[in-house]
């Protein structure tokens, strides 16, 4: 299908056209098999050996993400949090690296944690401002600028281009946490990114329903070879009916976004104009900080994730996130069903998460339903 330039919202539908070439089936098989037999001269000319390398299950949902991504390979692995620490385990004790202090707190706990004790000198910077970018590097020793954009929870944002540009003068990579954008939005290689990593447990999947994540690398070549090596020794790879639940869920990867999209947008402008509401966070707002450089690098919408900051502070946040009915109260994003999280209990202490902040994931329920059910929610937790 990709030589007949369809666009990406088509190669995703139809998976890229793949049908079984044996059975004429257009859906693919799960491979159960963890072993491979070797020819009579000893060889392997299937190129598979052994399942914790990969799986042909996998190579749909690679080769998918990977089209629309626009880079020419990707890699599947056992969660977002096992692929980004993928690209910190592929430096050197020693190696000096940027990361924004606003990101997904998971893994910014692991790179204060294991990462620093691992030997690697992590430097947290505000990666929503360009100068701090180019103040933090250091040209030579500075080996990977990673970045996540629209980030978690405010929704700051990182200026791509700008962020590969300074990396690469710097000798340094760019990483991008993508997961909130989505290749139906912004894909980061095109912004000169190296690496793209995605919680494929979000958006990509969709449902729910899976732990997984994934790679995609502008090149093919010997860093790409050793992240391939790092999810093969360590064994952080997909199973192979997560790998085929991936595949599923990436179908309607671009309806789900482009609906998310619309309602998001519509929720945050009703919600700002709400009189128990004092801040509404999201890159679609004229008035958000980061709404210039979200129009230069996200197409078609601003994404379904945002943050509203609540009056009366953290208790009124709690206490509206506790009446609400369609709006589940769960942590984790971009699934069908609309998820509601007063974000900082779960960050904990030191999160720089503001202990008045709801965060939203918009699902593909009914955008009016959606903002009803959140003002009727706010209108009872504010007269309790
Ligand atoms: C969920 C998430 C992760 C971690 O992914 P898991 O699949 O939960 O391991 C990383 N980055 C972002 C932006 C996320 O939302």
């Amino acid at each position: 299908m990709t030589d007949k330039n369809f666009s990406a919202a088509s190669l995703a539908a139809q998976a890229m056209g793949w049908i079984d070439p044996v059975t004429r089936a257009v859906v693919p098989p799960i491979h159960m098999a963890s072993t491979y037999l070797r020819d009579e001269d000893n060889g392997y000319s299937s190129g598979r050996i052994y399942a914790r390398a990969d799986n042909p299950t996998f190579d749909q949902a690679e080769a998918t993400l990977a089209a629309l991504e626009g880079g020419p390979k990707a890699l599947v692995f056992s969660s977002g949090m096992s692929a980004a620490t993928a690209c910190f385990l592929a430096l050197t004790p020693g190696d000096h690296v940027v990361v924004p202090k606003v990101m997904y707190w998971s893994l910014r706990n692991w790179l204060a944690t294991f990462a620093t004790h691992w030997g690697l000198k992590v430097e947290f910077i505000d990666a929503d401002r360009t100068d701090a970018i180019a103040a933090a590097v250091r040209p030579g020793a500075t080996k990977l600028v990673w970045i996540e954009t629209p980030a978690n929870p405010t929704w700051s944002v990182t200026d791509i281009a700008a962020a590969a540009d300074i990396a690469h003068r710097a000798g340094a990579l760019l990483g991008v946490d993508s997961t909130v954008a989505t290749p139906v939005l912004t894909r980061p290689i095109e912004f000169g990114a190296d690496i793209v990593m995605h919680s494929a447990t979000k958006y990509l999947n969709g449902h729910s329903d899976i732990i997984a994540g994934a790679l995609v690398g502008a090149r093919d070549d010997d860093h790409w070879a050793k992240l391939r090596t790092i999810r093969a020794q360590l064994g952080t790879i997909l199973g192979q009916t997560e790998a085929w639940l991936l595949m599923r869920g990436m179908r309607t990867l671009f309806p789900r976004v482009d609906w998310a999209c619309r309602s998001a947008q519509s929720l945050a402008e009703r919600l700002a104009a709400h009189p128990m509401v004092s801040e509404v966070l999201y890159p679609g707002l004229p008035s958000f900080a980061g709404h210039a450089v979200s129009r230069k690098q996200m197409a078609g919408g601003f994404g379904g994730m945002l943050s509203v900051r609540i009056k009366g502070g953290e208790r009124a946040a709690i206490a509206t996130a506790a009446r609400v009915a369609l709006w589940k109260r769960a942590t984790s994003l971009g699934g069908v069903e609309s998820l509601i999280e007063h974000r900082a209990s779960i960050e904990g202490p030191g999160t720089p998460c503001p202990p008045d902040l709801l965060r939203l994931s918009v699902g593909v329920e009914d955008g009016g339903d959606l903002f009803d059910d959140l003002d009727q929610a706010l209108k009872r937790a504010h007269n309790a």
